[in-house]
């Protein structure tokens, strides 16, 4: 299984950090190590002082392919779900200063949880709300509308470079509203108004 992410997917969130707007999606690859046991906390890594959380729309893989069109993208998942791309942005910075691959950021033990699956049924991927609470109060809200590029164009872009295998799972790129987390916060991530992830930060 691997998990499969996307950066500045949408236009206000690639503006906050001052990042142009890709002209084609730009990705990157987090281990399955990175999954957060289920109810497990998530505990602040030692090497940083910026953790901030990006809430994401994750949808499941559930066919193998390769060299997917886009117009055939959609025959590959039937559930999605919400998930945090946590990112120690010190060390994403000092990365992207440097040149370097930012996966020391990102891709780290228990820096991809994700909430329980459902059934995307006869909904709209491209008209999703996502929204995620942090102690109650509301620090993103988005719509999968405002995606630069839909699912399914990301799966044809990830599938050029990748073969996509069941239970692989694409992380789809952060509304604006991304910001700090620290010890004790409680956060709740949910779908289209429904709660499938609650996750405390030790
Ligand atoms: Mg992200």
């Amino acid at each position: 299984m691997k998990i499969i992410c996307i950066g500045r997917n949408y236009a206000d969130h690639a503006k906050e950090l001052n990042n142009d707007i890709p002209a084609e999606p730009v990705i990157f690859l987090k281990p399955d190590t990175a999954l957060l046991p289920k109810k497990n906390p998530f505990f602040i890594p030692d090497f940083t002082n910026d953790l901030h959380h990006e809430l994401e729309l994750v949808v499941r893989i559930n066919r193998i392919g390769k060299s997917i069109e886009e117009r055939f993208a959609s025959r590959y998942y039937t559930q999605v779900t919400v998930g945090i791309d946590f990112t120690a942005r010190d060390v994403q910075k000092a990365c992207k200063e440097n040149g370097l691959p930012w996966e020391k950021a990102k891709a780290f033990d228990g820096s991809a949880p994700i909430g329980e699956w459902v059934d995307l049924g006869d909904r709209d991927i491209q008209n999703l709300n996502l929204e995620l609470k942090k102690n109650g109060q509301t620090v993103q809200l988005g719509n999968t509308r405002d995606m630069l590029f839909g699912v399914n164009r990301l799966i044809e872009e990830v599938s050029k470079y990748f073969t996509l295998k069941i239970g692989d799972m694409i992380f789809t790129g952060t509304p604006a509203g991304v910001g700090p987390v620290q010890r004790n916060d409680e956060l709740e991530a949910f779908l289209s108004d429904q709660s499938l992830l609650k996750l405390r930060i030790k």
